[in-house]
């Protein structure tokens, strides 16, 4: 018998053959901002963009205890080497003061301080990798209470040391029926259970609506595909190895798949009808990056859908700019953004022909 008991009885979840294709990724914007859902859904946007963006030089494992030791072993022979060339250098240094000229001095001695200070550099980076290390060795073995109903307190290592296997998966993980796709962070798998991990890297480390139904889109897309055991998510806050379990509980699941049928609903309508969704209202465009108008640049600045440039819709500021942001191209308007009131921007002068449909609707008030 499924979990989803009543919620999902055969058929009544089964989406439309017209239905667009969702990512987990796009389904929490929707819950957050539905316009900001039509962008994520639009762009194309994967929740693992972090784990495929470009690597970086500097980069360090942060929750793999055999990426950090593997990381731990690199450093410390690069220390060694980087040693042997800090006394090598010292002794040519001498070598060189005494017998061909004494400004030789400080020309070694400029070398053994590059030398040195990139040790310095190796020796913090070991640092921290060794504090990681060591905080998953001293963890002890704890994992969340399966029944529970409340939320409850979780520490990464202290899941890894009772037994759990961190997995990362290459692929998304999909429900044709429902259209739904997406790929946790990780997955802890132990016997026949199944745990979707995800982050949380903005905002403050409290539970939210779309926490709930991105962790409950997850445990259904776990237990689709590989009907494994999903009684509850991970959410862990920042970069930390602190997080929360939430239970995968009725009330959750039904939150899950009413936002699922609504989001269906406003790309189908924002594909088919060329129609917006509202926007949200209070302080929440304020801060919020799509809404962010910079300078246009031409050829610059422009945003892209997977399907089309979109074109700008500019703003002019106090300054005599033309400014625009993502969700201002995309919903031809002004979004109330702090940075766009602390340019003043306005509406350039268009043509009636030319008025996007949603400038109709546009009034003060909405500032
Ligand atoms: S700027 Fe406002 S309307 Fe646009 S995506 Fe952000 S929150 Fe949503």
């Amino acid at each position: 018998m499924s979990q989803d008991g009543e919620i999902t009885k055969p058929g009544r979840m089964r989406a439309q053959p017209d239905v667009p294709f969702l990512d987990v990724n796009a389904l929490t914007e929707f819950v957050i901002c539905p316009r900001a859902g039509v962008i994520a859904h639009e762009a194309g946007q994967d929740e693992s963009v972090n784990d495929l963006g470009p690597v970086k030089l500097d980069y360090m494992p942060e929750y793999d205890l055999h990426e950090i030791e593997h990381a731990l072993q690199e450093l410390k022979g690069q220390l060694w080497l980087w040693g042997i060339g800090a006394v090598a250098a010292l002794l040519l240094t001498g070598v060189a003061t005494y017998t061909v000229h004494p400004e030789s001095l400080w020309i070694g001695l400029a070398v053994v301080a590059g030398i040195v200070y990139k040790m310095m550099r190796l020796f913090s980076r070991a640092w921290v990798l060794a504090g990681r290390q060591w905080a998953c060795l001293h963890a002890e073995p704890k994992e969340p209470d399966p029944m529970a109903t409340e939320v409850q307190r979780v520490n990464w290592w202290e899941l890894m040391k009772a037994g759990f296997r961190s997995i990362k998966y290459p692929e998304a993980l999909t429900d044709e029926d429902r259209m739904l796709s997406g790929r946790p962070w990780r997955v802890l798998r132990r016997g026949s259970l199944r745990i979707p991990v995800f982050r949380e890297l903005r905002g403050e480390a409290k539970l939210d609506r779309h926490h709930y139904v991105t962790m409950a889109a997850y445990c259904h897309l776990l237990q689709v595909r590989e009907g494994g055991d999903t009684r509850y998510g991970i959410i862990l806050f920042g970069h930390s190895y602190e997080g929360v379990a939430v239970p995968n509980s009725p009330a959750t699941k039904a939150a899950f798949h009413k936002e699922l049928v609504e989001a269906w609903a406003a790309v189908r309508k924002a594909r088919e009808d060329a129609s917006f969704p509202p926007a949200p209202r209070g302080a929440q465009c304020e801060h919020c990056p799509l809404g962010w108008p910079r300078v246009h640049r031409l050829g610059e600045t422009e945003h892209a859908t997977r399907l089309e440039m979109l074109p700008v819709f500019p703003g002019y500021g106090g300054d005599g700019r033309p400014y625009h942001s993502f969700c201002g191209d995309r919903f031809h308007w002004i979004p109330p953004h702090e940075r766009a009131k602390e340019k003043e921007l306005k509406y350039a002068l268009i043509r009636m022909s030319e008025r996007p449909r949603s400038l109709d609707s546009w009034s003060e008030e909405s500032w």
